[in-house]
């Protein structure tokens, strides 16, 4: 999905969501951001470590993961499970909301946005007395043969 944000405004977004804890952004743990950023694919752990080792040699999957957890724990990289066995990360900070859709054959993944269900579960949960404030919709398909 559109960045909302430039790479600077997220880099901002994440100090801003660090202020008061312990977390210095290093040079390998900005490998890692930029990736993030960059990526709109919902990638594993494994494929992100991939694209980091190819700009810096040295970085572990230990640096890889810590850096993700610690992300997702502050609510800048959401964590995605589309039951394949794999956690797939994607950057929550600066996309637009948005859905998804998995190709169960593939495992690709579509995104999609639908007002009329944004409208929809909004609607659902103040009928339960709630004000929403996060949701995901995963939808699971099989290509329709022509
Ligand atoms: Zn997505």
């Amino acid at each position: 999905m559109k960045k909302q944000m430039t790479y600077e405004q997220f880099v901002e977004k994440i100090q801003q969501a660090f202020s008061g804890k312990r977390f210095t952004i290093t040079s390998q743990r900005e490998i890692v951001l930029r990736i993030i950023y960059e990526s709109d694919d919902h990638p594993d752990i494994d494929e992100i470590y991939l694209r980091a080792r190819k700009i810096d040699q040295k970085i572990g999957i230990a640096t890889v993961y810590r850096t993700v957890s610690a992300l997702v724990e502050v609510g800048i990289i959401e964590k995605l499970d589309f039951k394949d066995g794999k956690a797939r990360y994607e950057e929550a900070a600066t996309c637009k909301h948005h859905d998804h859709l998995v190709d169960v054959d593939t495992n690709e993944v579509h995104e999609f946005f639908n007002e009329e269900i944004e409208k929809l579960k909004q609607e659902i949960a103040k009928k339960m007395g709630y004000e929403l404030v996060h949701h995901r919709l995963d939808l699971y398909g099989r290509k329709i043969k022509k």
